[in-house]
C-alpha cells in the first residue's frame, strides 16, 4: 500500500512540476521509477507451489499449529494421506492467524463415492474473513442453483462456468481478496472483491460481495465494521478433503 501511495505522489509530483513549466523536452528516465526497488521473491516450481513468501496453512500433515476447531480447540477433522478430511459434526475449522487482503490457495477434493444430490453432495466452503463463503461443491452432474454451485460467492455470485473435475479428483481455488474497507458508521466505504479461479478458470471477476453470506434473506450491505478474520472451512456434513493450502497477505 506503501508503495503504491508513493509511487501515485511521485507522479502527481512529476506531473506539477511540468504543469509549471512550458512544456520542457520529455525524456524517458523521467517517467521511470527505481525505488524502491521491487521485492525479490522464489515462485513454486508449479503454479499451484506456495511462493517464498507465502504462509503455509497446511502441509498435509500439520493441522494443528495453524488451526483449530469453531471453539479455537483442537481440530476435530481427519488428517491422513497428506490431506485433512471434513468430520461431520465437528463443526468448522478456523486459522488461529487473521487475514485482510490476500491471495489464498487451497485444494479440495470430494468424495469420490457420490452420495446425496443438490446442495447435499461435497458441500464445504471457504469463508474469507470467516464470513464471506466461496462455496465448496460437487457440481460435477449435479444439478443447484446457479448462485449456489461450486465456484459460487454464496447466494450472491453465481460461477462463469461450471470447471468442476469429477468426484474424487483434486481441484484448485485460488483467490485473490480485498477486505472491505468502512465508513465511520460501519457501512462499507468499499464492499468486499473477489477472484476465483477454479481449476485454473476464472469463475469470480473482482465481483462485489453485498454482505456476509447468509442462508435465508438478503445479504445486509450495511454491515458491522469487522477488522482482520480468520480463513474457516466448512463443515456441511459431507467428507470434502483440503490440501496444499498457502496463502500471501497483499
Ligand atoms: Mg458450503
Amino acid at each position: 500500500m506503501k508503495i503504491k501511495v508513493l509511487t501515485a505522489l511521485l507522479l502527481v509530483a512529476v506531473t506539477a512540476a511540468f504543469a509549471q513549466q512550458e512544456r520542457p523536452e520529455m525524456k524517458p528516465e523521467m517517467t521511470e521509477i527505481w525505488d524502491p526497488e521491487v521485492t525479490v521473491i522464489t515462485p513454486g516450481e508449479k503454479p499451484t507451489d506456495a511462493p517464498s513468501d507465502a504462509i503455509i496453512l497446511f502441509n498435509g500433515t500439520d493441522i494443528e499449529s495453524e488451526w483449530t476447531n469453531g471453539d479455537g480447540g483442537k481440530p476435530g477433522w481427519i488428517v491422513e494421506d497428506g490431506c485433512v478430511t471434513v468430520k461431520k459434526g465437528e463443526g468448522v475449522i478456523k486459522t488461529k492467524r487473521v487475514f485482510e487482503d490476500c491471495q489464498l490457495h487451497i485444494e479440495w477434493r470430494s468424495p469420490a463415492e457420490v452420495a446425496g444430490e443438490s446442495q447435499g453432495r461435497g458441500n464445504s466452503g471457504v469463508f474469507l474473513q470467516g464470513i464471506y463463503e466461496v462455496q465448496v461443491l460437487d457440481n460435477y452432474n449435479n444439478r443447484t442453483y446457479r448462485n449456489g454451485q461450486a465456484g459460487s460467492v454464496y447466494k450472491q455470485h453465481p460461477p462463469l462456468v461450471n470447471a468442476c473435475k469429477a468426484p474424487g479428483e483434486w481441484q484448485t481455488y485460488d483467490i485473490i481478496y480485498t477486505a472491505p474497507r468502512f465508513n465511520k458508521d460501519g457501512t462499507y466505504f468499499t464492499p468486499p472483491k473477489i477472484t476465483v479461479l477454479h481449476n485454473g478458470v476464472l469463475v469470480q471477476n473482482n465481483v462485489e460481495v453485498r454482505g456476509p453470506t447468509v442462508y435465508i434473506g438478503v445479504p445486509e450491505y450495511a454491515v458491522e465494521k469487522h477488522g482482520p478474520g480468520s480463513l474457516v472451512l466448512q463443515d456441511h456434513g459431507n467428507p470434502v478433503s483440503f490440501r496444499n493450502i498457502w496463502i500471501r497477505e497483499l
